[in-house]
């Protein structure tokens, strides 16, 4: 299980904190100042800061298109982790790893499943922050239940969240979403998309108006969301969202017959999202 990672260069394609940096040249001052130096995927030039990824949420509450999780030693993709740590065994990890690394600042949490489809994350963050307050906690999800669980997530020493947010046209979220289970209801359709997409912007508003940094991934899929994502920036930002992420597609599970985006496409859909948003490149 690999789990402290420094500064990766690779995007994901679940609803992960990746460790993209911000454009330099874009952003010659820091755009996050609070977090410049401290989390590498909001600090400018090489990151020197270690992460540690904790895969302590098992299960989710949507069904992505493009996800397929599963639990094996050799695959090394968005979706697949080796095991699963409950939140103690979580805790053990930090300490053994600081002091392997003392340059660790943040913990992620981001999977395998969603970390608010039940309570595994949660209750790790707050084990990990009572020991070390001074930790960013880095959390990372589909935003079904980020509203809701806003002042708990935020107590727990969150200071980062990362939202996957793919379309906010339930027409196009409906193709990219096959149900989500709301409040013990399975939703499907249109009907699904519209929840999530309401429960995504409102988690967004909400986190950010409690002191959080909201960034968005943006999974591109070639004929599906690849004109949608100048909306989709436009609306995560007048939620609250700081910065947005646009995550080449790997092509597997329901949408496995689509191609792969084309660098041209990801660079024009970045272009899109730059309008609106500062944008995480390789
Ligand atoms: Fe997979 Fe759930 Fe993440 Fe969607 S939100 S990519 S289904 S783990």
């Amino acid at each position: 299980m690999s789990l402290i990672r420094r500064d990766p260069d690779s995007g994901n394609q679940d609803a992960r904190c990746t460790g993209q940096r911000l454009r330099l040249e874009a952003h010659p001052a820091p755009s996050f100042p609070e977090l410049d130096g401290r989390h590498p995927c909001f600090s400018r030039g090489p990151a020197r800061q270690g992460r540690l990824h904790l895969p302590v949420s098992p299960s989710c509450n949507i069904a992505c298109a493009f996800c397929r999780r599963d639990f094996n030693p050799v695959e090394q993709r968005p979706g697949v982790a080796r095991g699963l740590l409950k939140p103690d065994q979580a805790l053990g990890l930090v300490g053994r790893a600081l002091e392997l690394c003392p340059e660790i600042t943040v913990v992620g949490i981001a999977g395998p499943g969603d970390t608010l489809a039940t309570d595994h994350a949660l209750q790790t963050f707050e084990r990990v922050h009572a020991v070390y307050p001074e930790l960013i906690n880095c959390l990372s999800t589909n935003g079904l239940r980020l509203e809701e669980l806003a002042e708990r997530v935020i107590a727990a020493g969150v200071r980062t969240i990362t939202v996957t947010v793919n379309a906010v046209d339930p027409e196009i979220q409906s193709r990219l979403c096959s149900w989500i289970v709301w409040q013990r209801q399975r939703l499907t359709g249109v009907a699904a998309a519209e929840r999530l997409i309401a429960n995504q912007l409102a988690g967004i508003r909400r986190v950010s108006d409690l002191g959080a940094v909201v960034k968005v991934n943006t999974v591109l899929v070639p004929t599906l969301n690849d004109q949608h994502i100048g909306a989709v920036a436009r609306a995560v930002k007048a939620a609250g969202a700081s910065i947005l992420n646009v995550i080449p597609l790997i092509p597997q599970h329901d949408l496995a017959h689509l191609p792969a985006p084309t660098p041209g496409q990801v660079a024009a859909a970045r272009a899109a999202a730059a309008e609106q948003l500062p944008v995480f490149s390789h």
